[in-house]
C-alpha cells in the first residue's frame, strides 16, 4: 500500500483518539463540577425550595461557570427554585455594555443590569495612587444588597471558589491575625440578606478549563485601572507553589476548615480554658502531653507533607 495512504490513515486515527480523549476528559469535568457544586448546595443548605437565587455576575469566569452549572443543575433539582442574573455595569471605561445582555438572551435567563457609575465616586474621592478597591467593593455590596431586596431575591450568589476560600484564609492570618475564612453560606453584613456560594468545593483550574470549553465571554477585570490586590496575588503565588511541590496541599488546607478543634487552638470564646477540670475519664480529644506531634507520630500521606513543610 502506498505510504502515503497508510501515513494519512495513521493521523487520522490519532486524531479521532485524541478528540475521544478531549470528550471524554471534559465529559469528566462537567460531571465533577456539577457533582461538587450540587454536595456544596446540599451541605450547606444553600439552595431551598421556592428560592428566588440572584446570581452575581462580573463578566469573569467563575460567575459565568457558577451561573452555567446553576441552570443545569436547576433541570434536574428535586426541589423548584429560581435564578435572576444580576450585573452591576459600574460604568468603567471600556466595559463592553452589550456582551452580557447578550449571553444572557442566548441562554433565556431573567435578568437585570444595574448600572450605577460607581467609578466616578472612586475616582472623586480616593486620591490618586492609592488603593480603590475597599471603597469601591463596599458601593458595590451596598447596591447589590439592595437589589436584592428590590427583585425579591432569597439568596445571593457569589462565584467565589475554594482557593479563593483558602486564600482569604491565609490573607486573613498574615495580615489581619485571624483564623477566618470565607463561608459558604452566611447572612450578610447589613442582615437582610443570606449570601451563598455555591462553587466552593470547586478548583480554579477547573473552572478556567470549563469557561475555555463554554467559551464564555470574559469581560476583562482590570478596566477600572487598579491594579489587582498585591497581598492577594502574592499569598494565592505561594498557595498555588506549595500545590505544585506537594500536590494535595490545598485540598487538605480546605477539608481542615470544615474541621476545627477549638481545645487545640486558643480562642477563649470557643473553649473555656479557664474553668476546665480533670473528669478522671479517658477521652481521645484530650491532651496527649509528651508524645509527639500527632502528624509526625502517624504519618499519611497528608501529614507526612505537612512534616516536609517545616
Ligand atoms: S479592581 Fe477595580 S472594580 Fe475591582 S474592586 Fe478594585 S477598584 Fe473595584
Amino acid at each position: 500500500m502506498n505510504t502515503d495512504v497508510i501515513d494519512h490513515d495513521q493521523a487520522a486515527a490519532e486524531a479521532l483518539a485524541a478528540e475521544k480523549k478531549a470528550a471524554f476528559e471534559i465529559n469528566k469535568l462537567s460531571k465533577r463540577l456539577h457533582r461538587q457544586v450540587g454536595q456544596a448546595i446540599t451541605d450547606f443548605n444553600m439552595i431551598e425550595d421556592g428560592d428566588k437565587v440572584m446570581v452575581c455576575l462580573s463578566g469573569g469566569k467563575d460567575s459565568y461557570a457558577m451561573l452555567d452549572i446553576l441552570l443545569n443543575l436547576q433541570q434536574r433539582a428535586p426541589i423548584k427554585f429560581s435564578l435572576v442574573a444580576v450585573n452591576l455595569d459600574q460604568k468603567q471605561p471600556g466595559f463592553p455594555e452589550d456582551v452580557l445582555p447578550n449571553y444572557l438572551r442566548s441562554r433565556g435567563v431573567d435578568f437585570h443590569i444595574e448600572s450605577q457609575d460607581t467609578y466616578s465616586i472612586v475616582k472623586k474621592l480616593i486620591p490618586e495612587g492609592k488603593t480603590t478597591c475597599s471603597l469601591c467593593s463596599r458601593l458595590r455590596r451596598g447596591i447589590l444588597y439592595r437589589v436584592a431586596g428590590e427583585l425579591g431575591a432569597t439568596k445571593i450568589a457569589l462565584g467565589h471558589h475554594r482557593d479563593d476560600i483558602v486564600t482569604t484564609l491565609f490573607l486573613n492570618m498574615f495580615f489581619g491575625s485571624r483564623i477566618k475564612g470565607m463561608p459558604p453560606k452566611l447572612v450578610s453584613d447589613d442582615g437582610r440578606n443570606v449570601v451563598i456560594r455555591p462553587l466552593a468545593y470547586v478548583k480554579e483550574p477547573d473552572l478556567v478549563r470549563w469557561a475555555e470549553h463554554r467559551e464564555f465571554p470574559i469581560i476583562p477585570c482590570n478596566l477600572c485601572g487598579s491594579q489587582e490586590n498585591l497581598q492577594r496575588v502574592q499569598v494565592k503565588a505561594m498557595i498555588n507553589e506549595w500545590e505544585k511541590r506537594y500536590p494535595g496541599r490545598i485540598d487538605n488546607i480546605f477539608t481542615a476548615m470544615g474541621s476545627i478543634v477549638p481545645s487545640h487552638m486558643m480562642d477563649k470564646k470557643l473553649f473555656p480554658f479557664e474553668t476546665i477540670q480533670a473528669t478522671g475519664v479517658a477521652d481521645a480529644g484530650g491532651d496527649i502531653a509528651f508524645d509527639d506531634d500527632e502528624s509526625c507520630a502517624t504519618p499519611s500521606p497528608a501529614s507526612s507533607v505537612i512534616t516536609l513543610q517545616r
